[in-house]
C-alpha cells in the first residue's frame, strides 16, 4: 500500500493518535494524504462511530476499505485501539485483514418533480421534529402493510441494527444477513390507532415505501445516520439497500456477536 488517509474527530486525543500513526506509516514508506484522494487505498478514521460515519459522508461513500481507530467512543465500527500501532501497520503492509461489506441504506425523498437523495450506513429516520403524532402509509413492493400511527419510525440496515433501531426495542441483526428493519417511534395502539407493535423485517430486495396521511401542521425531519437530509412534508419517501458496499476493515478474529457482548451488555 502507498496512500493511505487519515479522518479524525479533531479531539487532542485522535489528534495525537493520528501523528504516532502517520510516523508508523511513513516509516514504512507509506504515505498519508491529507484528503480523500482518487489514489487512496485505505482510510483510516479516528474517533468513534460518529467519526467513522462523518468520514463516510465526507468521501462521498468510498469501496476502499474503511478501518476505524477507537479513541475512548462506544466504536462499533472501529476495529482497532490507538495502542495498537504496529497492527495497523501490519494490515497495511501485508493486507491481512477480513473486510466486512456492509450494504448502504439509499433514500429518495419525492415532492411534485423534485427529489432529493442520500445514503446511510446505519438507519434512515423520519419523524416530526415539532413534536405532533405523524400519520404514515407504509408499503412494501407494492402491497399495503400498515398505517403508522406514531412519534415516527426507523428503517436500519442490519449493520445499523445495534444502533437506534436497538434503542427503539429493535430486533439485533447479523450483518451477514440482508435485511431491512423499520422500527416505529411510539407507535400508538388503542381502539381508535393501530399499528404493528413489534419491528418488522423485509428481504433486501423489496423497497419500503412511505406517505404521509395528514400533512397538516407537521414539521418532517428526515435523518440519514442521525444527519438531517431533509424538513418538510413530501409525496413518497421511498427506502431500499443499494448496491453500493462500504468495506468495514476487521481483525481476522472479528467476531460480530463477541463485538454485540461487549459493547451492548
Ligand atoms: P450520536 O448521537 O453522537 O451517537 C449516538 C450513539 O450511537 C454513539 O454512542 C455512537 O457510537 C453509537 N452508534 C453509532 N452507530 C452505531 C452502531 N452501528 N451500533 C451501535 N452504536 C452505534 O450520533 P453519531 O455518533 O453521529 O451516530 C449517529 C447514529 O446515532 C444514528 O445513525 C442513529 O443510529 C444513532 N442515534 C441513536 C439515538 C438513540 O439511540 N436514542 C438517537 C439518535 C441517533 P460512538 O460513541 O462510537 O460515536
Amino acid at each position: 500500500m502507498k496512500n493511505l488517509y487519515i479522518y479524525t474527530n479533531n479531539t487532542e486525543k485522535s489528534l495525537a493518535a493520528a501523528e504516532n500513526i502517520e510516523k508508523a506509516l511513513n516509516a514504512k514508506g507509506i504515505r498519508v494524504c491529507s484528503e480523500f484522494v482518487p489514489e487512496t487505498e485505505m482510510i483510516v478514521v479516528i474517533g468513534g462511530d460518529g467519526a467513522f460515519l462523518n468520514a463516510l459522508k465526507h468521501c462521498a461513500y468510498p469501496s476502499v476499505p474503511v478501518l476505524g481507530v477507537n479513541t475512548g467512543h462506544l466504536g462499533f465500527f472501529q476495529e482497532l485501539s490507538p495502542e495498537d500501532v504496529d497492527k495497523l501497520v501490519s494490515f497495511c503492509c501485508t493486507g491481512d485483514y477480513a473486510i466486512q461489506p456492509c450494504k448502504l441504506l439509499e433514500v429518495d425523498m419525492q415532492k411534485g418533480d423534485e427529489s432529493v437523495k442520500a445514503y446511510a450506513l446505519n438507519d434512515i429516520c423520519l419523524r416530526d421534529v415539532g413534536g405532533s403524532i405523524i400519520r404514515l402509509r407504509i408499503e412494501v413492493g407494492n402491497n399495503f402493510v400498515e398505517t403508522l400511527y406514531g412519534d415516527g419510525m426507523i428503517v436500519a440496515s442490519s449493520a445499523g441494527s445495534t444502533a437506534y433501531n436497538y434503542s427503539l426495542r429493535g430486533a439485533i441483526v447479523d450483518p451477514r444477513l440482508e435485511a431491512l428493519q423499520l422500527t416505529a417511534m411510539a407507535p400508538i395502539n388503542n381502539t381508535i390507532y393501530r399499528s404493528f407493535a413489534s419491528s418488522l423485517l423485509f428481504p433486501p430486495s423489496l423497497d419500503i415505501r412511505v406517505s404521509l396521511l395528514d400533512k397538516e401542521n407537521l414539521e418532517i425531519g428526515v435523518f440519514a445516520d442521525g444527519r438531517k437530509m431533509y424538513t418538510g412534508d413530501f409525496d413518497l419517501m421511498r427506502v431500499s439497500l443499494s448496491d453500493r458496499i462500504v468495506n468495514v476493515v476487521r481483525g481476522s478474529d472479528y467476531d460480530f456477536w463477541s463485538k454485540v457482548e461487549s459493547k451492548l451488555l
